[in-house]
């Protein structure tokens, strides 16, 4: 005889062994839009001021870092090593040859009030003479 219902008996064992209990119906219920602990992953946290708060492994962190959380720091080094920064000057370390135009770059050259971008070319500048410029942060110094 063929038995029935044997996944009916399996089932139980899928249950998560820790399932997570509902949340409160009180005059909280409406909140539901607050992240879950990036440390533990609890669904309990709660808001203190400007920072989220979890109970249950009392990992702290702030709104501002939840909001942007996925737009990073940009880390653009110059040829030296040295670390660049937006509003940053730098003076090229090598002639550089620019499409449609007839004179390269050349190596000295001083670039005022950098902008760091993501990419390849890594910089966005304006140089004189030539204009809008993407440079690589591999052939720039920090003035
Ligand atoms: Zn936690």
């Amino acid at each position: 005889m063929i038995e029935l219902g044997v996944r009916e008996r399996v089932a139980p064992d899928r249950v998560p062994y820790l399932a997570p209990l509902p949340r409160s119906t009180g005059k909280d219920a409406t909140v539901t839009t607050l992240p879950k602990c990036p440390a533990c992953s609890s669904e309990y946290t709660y808001e203190d001021g400007e920072m989220f708060v979890c109970p249950e492994c009392a990992h702290e962190w702030s709104r501002q870092v939840e909001a942007g959380s996925t737009e990073q720091a940009l880390v653009v080094r110059d040829a030296f090593g040295n670390l660049l920064s937006d509003g940053d000057s730098v003076t090229i370390i090598k002639d550089l040859k620019v499409k449609g135009a007839s004179a390269p770059i050349k190596v000295g050259t001083r670039v005022k009030n950098i902008r760091l971008v993501e990419g390849d070319h890594d910089i966005d500048c304006r140089i004189d003479g030539f204009g809008a410029m993407q440079l690589k942060s591999e052939f720039v110094k920090k003035a």
